[in-house]
C-alpha cells in the first residue's frame, strides 16, 4: 500500500476554501464554526477530491464533520444508479457513536433533502427492516446489527459510493472485524472508503491494507500531543476504601461542575452511582446494560446539568460529547492506554481546562506504564494530606523510581513511580470486551426503542 503522510502544519484553510455547497456552509455557519480543525482542513478536500482516506483522529478533534461534509457535498448531486439503497455507509463501534454521527449529519445536512436512518445493535428489528425497505441516501449503524439485516437480504449496496469506518481501532476492539470485512465485501468495489481511527497501526493498519484503495495517510497529532488542555493526575490507592474516601474529598471541590466517574464494571459502575446517589450527589450509571432509553436519559441529564457525575464503564469513553465536563476521574483504571486517552479526552473539550484524576492500586502498575509510554508522559502524582496511600501487606506500595508528587495540604509522603516490572500486559481482549453493545439474535425483551431515521429539510435545493 502507498501512503502519503500529510503532516498539519498551520495551512491557513478557510471552510470557503474548501468549496462545498452553499447550503452546508450555511450551517456551518450557523454551527458557530469559523475554521476548520486540523483534521478538517486536511480530510475534506482529499475526500471531497475522491481519494481513500486513513486518518488518526480522535473524538473532540471535529472528525465526524470531516467525513459528514465530504459525504453530504456527494449527495448534492444525484446518483447514477436509480435504487433505493443508501449511499453513504457510516459503520461505527457502539451506539452512541452512531446517534452522534446521526445527528451531525442531521445538523450539517439541515439546508439539505436527504434521508438518514440508523441500524444499531439492541433495538427492535422491525423499524430497521421498515428504515431498510425505504428509500434512504445515509446510512449509520455498528457492524453486528447491519450483517444481521445483510444475511437476510434486507440491505441494498447497489448505489453505494462512500463507506466510512468510523474509530475502526474501537470496531477492531470490539471484534467486528469480520463483519465489517462482510459488509465492506458487499459493497461497490469503485467506492470511496474513508478510515477514522485513534491509531493507524496493527491491526487497523492490516485492515486499511485489505479495504483502502491507495489511501491518504492523514496524521493529526501523535498520543503526546493531545489533550494539552488537560490537568492529569495520578492518586496512588491502597484499596477500595481509600479510592471511596479520595472520592468523596475530590467531590467536595465545589469546582467539579460535571464529572465522569470511570469504573472497570458495570455492577461496578452501579454500585458506585447509587452508593453516590445515597450520599446526596446527582449521580447515575452508564453502562452496556442499560437499555438505550436509559443510557440516553443519563447522557441527557449530563448534558442537562441535573446530572453532576456519570458513573460510566468505557462504553462512555468514545464518542460522548457533552461540553462543560470540567473532571473525568479513572476510579478504576481502564485496561489500555488508548482507553485512558478516550476517557481522559471527554474533558477539555472545544479549548476548554478539564482535569483527569486516575486512582491506581498496585495491581495497576502494569496499565500505568503502558499509559505513560504511549502518552509519552509522566502523570504526576498528587497525594492529599490525611489520605495518603497507606502500605498493603504483602504488595509494594512505594515504588522504585522517585518521580514528582504534588502535595496539598500538609504533605507526609513522597510519592514514587511505579516501575511496573512483573506485569500482565495490558488487556486488549477483543471478543469479551464487557462493554461490547451488539447482539446477533433477537434483541433484549427490555429495548424498547425505536429504529431511527431522519430526514432532511423537506424543501431544500436538491434530492428526492
Ligand atoms: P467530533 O470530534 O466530531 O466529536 O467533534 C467534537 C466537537 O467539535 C463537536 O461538538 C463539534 O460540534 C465541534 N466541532 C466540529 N468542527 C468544528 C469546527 N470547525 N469549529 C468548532 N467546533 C467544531
Amino acid at each position: 500500500m502507498r501512503f502519503r503522510y500529510l503532516i498539519f502544519q498551520g495551512i491557513n484553510v478557510t471552510f470557503e476554501k474548501l468549496a462545498l455547497h452553499p447550503a452546508i456552509l450555511q450551517a456551518i455557519v450557523e454551527s458557530g464554526y469559523t475554521t476548520p480543525t486540523p483534521i478538517q482542513a486536511q480530510a475534506i478536500p482529499q475526500a471531497l477530491a475522491g481519494h481513500d482516506l486513513m486518518a488518526s483522529a480522535q473524538t473532540g478533534t471535529g472528525k465526524t464533520a470531516a467525513f459528514v461534509l465530504p459525504s453530504l457535498q456527494r449527495l448534492s448531486t444525484p446518483s447514477a444508479v436509480s435504487s433505493r439503497g443508501p449511499r453513504v455507509l457510516v459503520l461505527t463501534p457502539t451506539r452512541e457513536l452512531a446517534n452522534q454521527v446521526t445527528d451531525a449529519a442531521a445538523k450539517y445536512g439541515r439546508h439539505m433533502r436527504f434521508r438518514i436512518g440508523s441500524i444499531v445493535g439492541g433495538m427492535p428489528y422491525p423499524p430497521q427492516m421498515r428504515l431498510l425497505s425505504q428509500p434512504l441516501d445515509i446510512l449509520v449503524a455498528t457492524p453486528g446489527r447491519l450483517l444481521d439485516h445483510m444475511e437476510r437480504g434486507r440491505v441494498d449496496y447497489s448505489r453505494l459510493e462512500v463507506l466510512v469506518l468510523d474509530e475502526a481501532d474501537r470496531m477492531l476492539d470490539m471484534g467486528f472485524i469480520h463483519a465489517v470485512e462482510k459488509i465492506a465485501a458487499a459493497t461497490p468495489k469503485g467506492r470511496q472508503t474513508l478510515l477514522f481511527s485513534a491509531t493507524l497501526e496493527g491491526n487497523v493498519a492490516k485492515l486499511a491494507g485489505r479495504l483502502l484503495k491507495n489511501p491518504k495517510r492523514i496524521q493529526i497529532a501523535t498520543a503526546q500531543e493531545r489533550h494539552e488542555n488537560i490537568e492529569q493526575r495520578l492518586h496512588h490507592v491502597g484499596g477500595g476504601e481509600h479510592k471511596r474516601e479520595l472520592l468523596a474529598h475530590l467531590l467536595s471541590d465545589s469546582a467539579m461542575d460535571k464529572a465522569i466517574v470511570f469504573t472497570a464494571t458495570k455492577r461496578g459502575a452501579d454500585r458506585l452511582a447509587k452508593a453516590l446517589h445515597a450520599q446526596g450527589h446527582p449521580a447515575t450509571a452508564l453502562h452496556g446494560d442499560m437499555n438505550q432509553n436509559q443510557r440516553n436519559r443519563a447522557v441527557h441529564g449530563l448534558r442537562t446539568g441535573h446530572v453532576r457525575l456519570l458513573v460510566a464503564t468505557d462504553v462512555a469513553a468514545r464518542g460522548l460529547d457533552v461540553s462543560g465536563i470540567t473532571h473525568v476521574i479513572n476510579y478504576d483504571m481502564p485496561k489500555s492506554p488508548e482507553d485512558y486517552v478516550h476517557r481522559i479526552g471527554r474533558t477539555g473539550r472545544a479549548g476548554a481546562k478539564g482535569i483527569a484524576i486516575s486512582f491506581a492500586g498496585p495491581e495497576d502498575r502494569g496499565q500505568l506504564r503502558d499509559i505513560e509510554r504511549y502518552t509519552r508522559q509522566g502523570i504526576p502524582v498528587h497525594v492529599i494530606a490525611g489520605l495518603e496511600p497507606k502500605a498493603v501487606s504483602g504488595k509494594p506500595q512505594a515504588q522504585d523510581r522517585p518521580r514528582r508528587a504534588e502535595h496539598h495540604g500538609h504533605p507526609r509522603h513522597e510519592a514514587r513511580r511505579h516501575n511496573g516490572s512483573g506485569n500482565k500486559p495490558a488487556h486488549r481482549g477483543f471478543a469479551k470486551h464487557p462493554e461490547r453493545e451488539e447482539t446477533r439474535g433477537r434483541p433484549a425483551a427490555r429495548d424498547r426503542g425505536r429504529g431511527h431515521i431522519r430526514r432532511g429539510r423537506t424543501d431544500g435545493p436538491w434530492l428526492g
